[in-house]
């Protein structure tokens, strides 16, 4: 059993999950957000956002004392030989990452932290990151470290508990002792380095599955003009294991709340050290250029023409969340999707199993909460977002609500001689 005292800055995707896992795991773990309706929700047991399993582990920590929730950060840091700041890094107005939640919790909790005590970075934070903490604290007595978290929305706990690796940068050994037993009952690869190289161990990995994305989507094009099926490519590709088959997949464009801002970021601190990572800006430049190819292939099968008007046209989205299993819109290239669709004038409506609700703020579609009414009076409809259950609607049925009934599948996830058979004109992407 842990026996760390704990304290978590940042009850998200990434905060939560570390705080309720470890509670789980036996140590004694104090959680706090500055949102005092997510800290009231999070005090009953109810997580205000969709990650599997996190309920339960809430609950469950909550129920052995060994979870608190608040929002008294100074109080909450008092006791602890470890605090996790798990603070958002959105992308600044410069494309870098804004630091402005770091600064605001290290300017709350820098008197009050013990000595002894490690501060460690779960946020992804710009390499050097952790000496400029050091400097922001003032507070020799205690420790700075770098954990770069690594989990995946949809299977965060999951990955929280079984990891492919735990990445660790410190350069003190009392550091390093109190992250040892923090992971103590973790079996997973432990990557022991300086806090530089764990920062841009993130930003690395992060931009290399973002190049991976853009390389499939740039594949599919060619394959498109060819006359190849990318779906066999990449197939065939994946099985030479210098390559694996991860990541590998044409779709609308990589997003979420962490690809695009972390490779906007790696560009912006190679280019502040004079090193030009030229690839990723590529990268970045194929992703945003699939989001228009992706509504040029729509016009186009909506009215027949590359420059048809999509005015008053109606078309169905299925998909707005960045990828199945999660409720989070963040950076969705869905979104980018529908913004341009509506630009051009299309009439939206769209469903995802994930997002019932109206969310005007960010979707610019009528969100419906059946797949169904989505095709009605549609002429075309566009799968956004690879959701298992897409792959079992009644296509037949579907086909019959359309004004015509034809599909643009952008992750090639549905079963196209099933939808085929049913009588709809199914287009995958990088099907030549
Ligand atoms: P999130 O937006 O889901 O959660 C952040 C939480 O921090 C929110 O609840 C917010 O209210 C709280 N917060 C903001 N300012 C605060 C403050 N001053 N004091 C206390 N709480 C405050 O974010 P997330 O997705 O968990 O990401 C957090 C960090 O982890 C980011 O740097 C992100 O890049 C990184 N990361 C995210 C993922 C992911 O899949 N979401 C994976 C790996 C790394």
């Amino acid at each position: 059993m842990g026996s760390c005292r704990v304290t978590v800055v940042g009850a998200g995707y990434v905060g939560l999950t570390s705080a309720t896992c470890l509670a789980r795991l036996g140590h004694r773990v104090v959680c706090v957000d500055n949102d005092t309706a997510k800290v009231a929700s999070l005090c009953e047991g109810r997580v205000p956002f969709y990650e599997p399993d996190l309920d339960k582990l809430l609950r469950e920590g909550l129920a052995s004392e060994r979870l608190r929730v608040t929002t008294a950060l100074p109080e909450a840091v008092r006791d602890a030989d470890l605090v996790l700041l798990c603070v958002p890094t959105p992308m600044g107005d410069d494309g870098g990452a804004d630091l402005g939640a770091v600064r605001t919790v290290l300017a709350k909790m820098r008197t009050s932290l013990p000595s002894g005590c490690v501060v460690v970075t779960k946020s992804t934070v710009p390499v050097g990151t952790s000496h400029r903490i050091r400097e922001l604290l003032r507070r020799p007595d205690v420790s700075v470290a770098s954990n770069p978290e690594f989990l995946r929305e949809g299977t965060a706990v999951r990955d929280f508990f079984s990891p492919d690796r735990i990445v660790i940068g410190v350069d003190d050994p009392h550091a390093r002792d109190r992250l040892s037993e923090l992971y103590e009952a973790i079996p997973a690869p432990r990557v022991w380095t300086d806090p530089v190289s764990a920062e841009l161990t993130k930003y690395a990995a992060n931009a290399m599955l973002a190049l991976r994305v853009s390389y499939a989507n740039v594949l599919a094009e060619l394959c498109e003009k060819v006359g190849a099926d990318i779906r066999d490519v990449i197939e065939a590709m994946g099985y030479d294991e210098r390559i694996g088959p991860a990541f590998l997949r044409p779709g609308p464009g990589w997003g979420g709340s962490c690809l695009p801002k972390d490779a906007h970021e790696l560009v912006r601190a190679a280019a502040s050290v004079g090193v030009d990572a030229g690839m990723v800006r590529e990268a970045l430049a194929i992703n945003d250029r699939q989001a228009r190819r992706v509504v040029a292939r729509t016009r186009r099968l909506a009215t027949g023409s590359a420059d048809g008007s999509l005015r008053g046209v109606r078309v169905g989205l299925l998909g707005l969340a960045f990828k199945a299993g999660t409720d989070d819109l963040r950076d969705s290239p869905a979104l980018t999707v529908a913004r341009l669709l509506g630009e051009d004038g299309a009439d939206l409506t769209a469903y995802d199993p994930g997002v019932r609700a109206e969310r005007a703020d960010v979707v610019p579609a009528v969100v419906v909460d059946d797949p169904y009414r989505v095709a009605k009076g549609a002429s075309v409809l566009v799968v956004l977002t690879e959701w298992p259950e897409f792959q079992h609607l009644d296509w037949g049925r579907l086909a019959d609500l359309m004004v015509r009934p034809v599909v643009l599948d952008t992750r090639n996830h549905l079963p196209a001689d099933d939808v085929r058979a049913a009588g709809l004109e199914w287009h995958g992407l990088g099907i030549g």
